[in-house]
């Protein structure tokens, strides 16, 4: 079985923050990622929170930190990890096409996008039912699209999707938003953007494809279809932690619960959006990284 110091399972912001601070803590490191390297961050259009930066592309920024990780000698397994065991001084980490053994565990796997639950979201996911804007807008150029959500996703969706298609409705369950209040502005001031406010989607209509949505007044319960071509989901993310049941403790919502050190059980350790914490941002994800990465490196050497 193939052995290393820490196994870090995720490759997106925390994830290669770690690797990066674990490689120049002289570890062998080992980082997984089942889909592609970057995490959330790669389809997003524009960073410009990140300090020192100034305006970068989402994937410029995934693929400076997956070039800094990999020069340093990071050895990437482009394989879904299927189980995580303690193991005698470690744990196992089984994955589609082998195991490893690793000293340390880093946890860095995200969050997914948070689904609307409602009739229809299933059958057209697909067919004019989207997650992404940044992947997907494209296909809706000149069309009449709705976004679904008050936080920055959606706004950011929102101003993306206002570039290319005729129209587009941002519907949102309240008043206010957890978007920053710039990102609110910035979308206000789109002449083809309309705010559909204190409604909530309570069916996605279609049968082959998206045709509309029916919405229901949050105060009034009244309810109306509105016709559509295509449904942006943006309403938040939850975190992708089922795996690491038993090895760890979880929240209510499965957020594996850690402090501001990292710590999740003994050799554990949990950075970035799958840890209980106020602000997810990437300056935090790769906060979490450094912080976990030079905890498990300490780990590594107390034997
Ligand atoms: P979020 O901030 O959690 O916002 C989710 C939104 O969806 C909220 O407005 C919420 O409404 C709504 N919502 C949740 N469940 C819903 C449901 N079942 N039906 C209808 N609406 C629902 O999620 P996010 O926008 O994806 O952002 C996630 C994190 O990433 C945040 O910390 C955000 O700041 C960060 N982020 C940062 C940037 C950036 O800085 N450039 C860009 C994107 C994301 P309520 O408000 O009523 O709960």
């Amino acid at each position: 079985m193939q052995k290393t110091d820490i196994a870090i399972i995720g490759a997106g912001t925390a994830g290669m923050s770690a690797a990066i601070y674990a490689k120049r803590a002289g570890k062998n490191v080992i980082i997984f990622e089942g889909y592609m390297p970057g995490g959330q961050i790669v389809v997003t259009p524009e960073v410009d929170n990140y300090p020192a930066l100034g305006k970068v592309s989402g994937y410029d920024f995934a693929m400076g930190l997956y070039n800094q990780a990999t020069e340093l000698g990071t050895e990437m397994i482009s394989s879904e990890v299927i189980k995580v065991s303690r193991a005698e001084g470690g744990f196992n980490i089984e994955y589609d096409g082998g195991e490893v053994f690793s000293k340390a565990l880093i946890i860095a796997t995200g969050a997914k996008n948070r689904k609307l639950d409602v009739d229809g979201e299933e059958k057209l996911t697909g067919y004019g039912v989207s997650y992404c804007a940044t992947c997907d807008g494209a296909f809706y150029r000149g069309k009449t699209v709705a976004v679904v959500g008050g936080g920055n996703t959606a706004f950011e969706d929102a101003e993306v999707l206002a570039s290319m298609c005729a129209k587009v409705y941002l519907i949102h369950r309240r008043e206010g938003f957890r978007a920053e209040p710039e990102k609110v502005t910035k979308v206000k001031n789109l002449p083809n953007v309309e705010f559909i406010l204190n409604a909530k989607v309570v069916a996605l209509l279609g049968g082959d494809k998206v045709s509309g949505v029916t919405l229901e007044d949050t105060l009034t319960g009244e309810k109306k279809d509105l016709s559509l071509d295509g449904v942006f989901v943006a309403v938040g993310q939850t975190p992708s932690t089922d795996i690491f049941e038993g090895l760890v403790k979880r929240d209510k919502a499965g957020y594996i619960i850690a402090g501001e050190d990292c710590i999740a059980a003994d050799g554990v350790f949990v950075a970035g959006d799958c840890r209980t914490k106020k602000v997810r941002q990437l300056v935090t994800a790769a906060a979490d990284g450094s912080v976990a990465a030079l905890a498990a490196s300490e780990y590594c050497s107390a034997d």
